[in-house]
C-alpha cells in the first residue's frame, strides 16, 4: 500500500517534472498544460494512488469501464475532473454525461446533437473537444481536418455545444510532430485554445506543438494487460 502511493508519486514526479522541461523549452505559458492520466484497464484500486498523490485529471476511453469504477472513486475524493477520451455511441450519450466531465471525442452532428439533449436534460453543459482524424485513417474515429472548421462552427451554432479545443490521435509509426503542428494550424483556423495531443511516447512533441492537454497512460500507470 505505502509503496503502491511512493511508486505512483515518483512517476507523477517525473512526468509532471517532464511536462514543465518542455512547456519551459518551448515557451508555453505557465499552467498551459494539463496531464490527464490515462487510467482505462486499471482498476479503482490501482487508480487510488494516484489520486492520493494528488493527480485530479484522469481520462478514461469507455462509458461502461468509467461507470464500475468513477463513482466510488468520486465518492472519496473532490475535485475528481474526468475526460472522456474514446468513441462514443449516441445510445450512451446519456450516461456519458452524468459520468464525464469532459468529452474529447465529438465528430459528428448525429453525436453533437444528442450530447446538447442529454447536456439539457441533466443540467449540465461540459466543455467538449472536436476529434480529428488526422491522419484520415479509416478504422479511425474522428471528422476530416478540411471539414473540421466549419464542423466546430456548426458544433457551436447550431448544436450549443461549448468547444474548447481539438483531440487527436495521430497515425501510429508515422513521426507525430507533423500531425501535431496541423492540429494547432486547424484550432487557430477553427478559432478554439485548447489541443489534446500527445501520449506516453510522444507528448513532449506534442507539448513543443502546442498541446494544451496531454493524454498520459502507461508511463504512469504501467503496461496494460
Ligand atoms: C490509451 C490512450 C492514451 C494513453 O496512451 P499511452 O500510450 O498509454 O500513454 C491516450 N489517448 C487515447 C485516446 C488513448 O486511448
Amino acid at each position: 500500500m505505502q509503496n503502491a502511493r511512493e511508486n505512483a508519486a515518483g512517476r507523477l514526479e517525473i512526468i509532471r517534472n517532464r511536462i514543465e522541461r518542455a512547456r519551459r523549452r518551448f515557451g508555453a505559458p505557465p499552467d498551459n498544460v494539463e496531464l490527464v492520466a490515462v487510467s482505462k484497464t486499471f482498476d479503482a484500486e490501482a487508480i487510488r494512488p494516484f489520486l492520493d498523490a494528488g493527480q485530479r485529471v484522469f481520462g478514461e476511453n469507455r462509458v461502461q469501464e468509467a461507470k464500475e469504477k468513477w463513482p466510488e472513486l468520486r465518492a472519496s475524493y473532490d475535485g475528481i475532473q474526468l475526460h472522456l477520451i474514446g468513441p462514443l455511441q449516441t445510445n450512451k450519450a446519456r450516461e456519458a454525461v452524468a459520468l464525464f466531465d469532459v468529452i474529447e471525442t465529438v465528430d459528428r452532428d448525429k453525436l453533437a446533437g444528442v450530447l446538447k439533449v442529454e447536456m439539457d436534460r441533466a443540467g449540465r453543459q461540459l466543455p467538449v473537444f472536436v476529434q480529428v482524424n488526422i491522419g484520415l485513417e479509416e478504422q479511425k474515429a474522428g471528422i476530416a481536418p478540411a471539414e473540421t472548421p466549419a464542423f466546430v462552427a456548426r458544433c457551436r451554432a447550431e448544436h450549443g455545444l461549448d468547444v474548447v479545443g481539438l483531440m487527436c490521435i495521430p497515425p501510429e509509426g508515422d513521426p507525430p510532430g507533423p500531425y501535431f503542428a496541423h492540429l494547432a494550424s486547424l484550432a487557430r483556423d477553427a478559432g478554439v485554445a485548447r489541443l489534446s495531443m500527445g501520449m506516453s511516447s510522444d507528448f513532449e512533441t506534442a507539448i513543443a506543438m502546442g498541446a494544451t492537454d496531454v493524454r498520459v497512460g502507461s508511463a504512469l500507470f504501467g503496461t496494460r494487460g
